[in-house]
């Protein structure tokens, strides 16, 4: 079901049917009748026709723009009420930071979760510290506050400008996820509104099923709208350090090394770099060579070449401990040695770093473009085929945007959450985050990029990889059902506990809203 702009239309097959003739009439203006402390909007609603990907417009009937839980549980409870009378459906939108779809809702209802100003962030600073924030809230946001209690939140994403209740209806993946496992991991609590309305709250101990249902549940079992997230005291300082391989054997290794060890570095990342000349540049602008004299010899010669991203977290009275401790897991590695590459930032400064490229994106109008991105869960043991058949014969250059590759441990991944991962203790995140240039030459870029992504696909598919898609994106209930595997009894079943007529999330794609 790949749609490209060019054929994007209100008429989509998967999205039609006859919700315009049930609504029209009688379902909106009984909207209008509930007593909101917020307001509903028909008028400023195309914004929730897109997404960061760009790639899929369905327009809503209405926005709600909530102030108070309240709002949202009316809503609901309304659109619940009218049963199978209405083919109305309800779609959280945190930042619409979705590439496929996700947030929208056809003809639907969009709630527009950055206007849920809850309470203040809650901070509590006893022995496990935590911040209880509303799920519309960024996560650079949170951030900042933290730091003003000397707190941080544990695991992260590498772009912020994401709300929680968007993360968490994913997973949340980054750098510290090796260690700490991803944001769905660090959550003691949530207060949800499920697809018959009801406001509930839920934890470890309480509620549990919908707790680990809503974790990674794609906005499936009930809307995200208030989060307790786990912190941590904060460091100031980050050393952050870049360095190349030449080849994937020696490169997974040392990434599987460094993951494994009980005192290793605090965000371990990779990426790949395919046909690329003087990137190397590029690095000079703000890391310095370890070895200037060096740095400025090597030439890639268009080899592939695989980049570990690592960072060390410290305080300013803690550098002597910390470059020795540093110098002693690089020491172990078996790197290109004149790459070497190292910089020291603030904390913020590096956590929030994906923002200064977008700023550079905006002004250059190339934000906005199409982003076709695929990301994949590869297990260990096949990670050499996929590197080979990927990097080796699919892709010829890596111009259309970053490939990021890194390995994290499952074990510290909670396997109760209605995420699903590969069957092996570790496994690699493989991220493609294209971009479809304008092209010069008319050239269709888009198409380009997707055919290149489905040859990965079925790759992974006719090798039996085991690979599974994070954010995934699939058209029909059989592909659900397979992503899913034997946790898909369970996905059913809380489906029709929490939200039985399926309301929420149609932008997913894998329940049909009953009629
Ligand atoms: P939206 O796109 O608005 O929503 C995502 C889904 O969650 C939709 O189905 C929506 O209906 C549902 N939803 C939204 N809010 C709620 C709620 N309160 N309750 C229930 N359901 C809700 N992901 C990573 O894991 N790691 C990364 O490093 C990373 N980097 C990224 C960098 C960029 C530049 C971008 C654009 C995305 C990145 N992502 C990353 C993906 C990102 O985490 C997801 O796309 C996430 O869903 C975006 O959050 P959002 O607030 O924009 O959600």
């Amino acid at each position: 079901c790949i749609i490209n702009r060019n054929n994007l239309s209100s008429n989509h097959p998967l999205v039609t049917g006859t919700v315009s003739a049930h609504l029209g009439s009688s379902t909106i203006p009984s909207l209008e009748s509930l007593n909101l402390d917020g307001h509903l909007s028909f008028k400023d609603i195309d914004y929730a026709a897109n997404d960061f990907g760009n790639r899929y417009h369905f327009l809503p009937s209405v926005v709600l723009y909530p102030k108070s839980v309240s709002d949202i549980s009316s809503t609901i409870k309304h659109v619940f009420k009218m049963g199978i009378t209405t083919e109305l459906t309800v779609a959280a939108r945190g930042h619409g930071h979705s590439v496929e779809g996700q947030a929208q809702a056809h003809n639907g209802v969009v709630i527009d979760m950055e206007s849920l100003w809850g309470p203040e962030m809650q901070f509590h600073t006893g022995e496990l510290p935590y911040v209880d924030v509303s799920g519309g809230e960024l996560w650079i946001n949170i951030l900042h506050e933290s730091l003003q209690h000397g707190l941080t939140p544990k695991s992260w994403t590498d772009y912020l400008h994401l709300t929680v209740g968007g993360t968490l209806s994913n997973a949340g993946i980054s750098g510290q996820a090796f260690r700490h496992g991803p944001q769905i991991n660090n959550v003691y609590q949530l207060e949800v509104v499920t697809g018959r309305g009801e406001v509930i709250t839920c934890s470890e101990k309480q509620n549990a099923d919908l707790f680990y249902g809503v974790l990674g549940g794609l906005g499936q079992f009930g809307i995200i709208t208030r989060a307790r997230i786990a912190l941590e005291p904060a460091p100031r300082m980050v050393k952050w350090i870049k360095v190349l391989y030449s080849d994937f054997s020696t490169f997974s290794k040392d990434q599987e090394h460094l993951i494994s060890l009980e005192n290793s570095f605090d965000y371990i990342e990779g990426f790949v770099i395919i046909n690329r000349t003087g990137f190397l540049n590029n690095w000079r602008s703000s890391f310095n060579p370890k070895d200037p004299v060096q740095a400025s010899q090597f030439n890639s010669d268009g080899r592939t070449l695989f980049g570990l991203e690592i960072a060390k977290y410290f305080n300013p009275d803690e550098t002597i401990i910390m470059n020795q401790k540093v110098d002693s897991l690089l020491s172990a590695l078996s790197c290109i040695q004149s790459t070497l590459f190292l910089s020291e930032v603030s904390y913020v400064d590096f956590l929030d770093r994906v923002h200064v490229s977008e700023l550079k994106l905006r002004e250059k109008g190339l934000w906005e473009i199409p982003h076709p991105w695929l990301n994949l869960l590869v297990p260990k043991s096949r990670i050499h085929e996929f590197a080979e058949v990927v990097f080796g014969n699919i892709l010829t250059d890596t111009s259309n945007g970053p490939i990021l590759i890194y390995p994290v441990n499952k074990s510290k991944w909670n396997n109760r959450t209605s995420m699903v991962t590969p069957e092996e203790d570790v496994f690699y995140l493989v991220a493609f985050l294209s971009s479809a240039m304008p092209s010069s030459e008319g050239t269709d870029a888009l198409e380009y990029i997707l055919t290149l992504h489905k040859r990965i696909l079925d790759f992974c598919e006719t090798a039996h990889l085991g690979m599974k898609q994070y954010l995934p994106h699939y058209c029909t209930q059989e592909e659900w059902r397979a992503h899913f595997g034997p946790q898909w009894e369970v996905f059913v079943r809380r489906k029709s506990t929490y939200d039985p007529l399926a309301i929420l999330t149609p932008g997913q794609r894998i329940f049909q809203k009953a009629t």
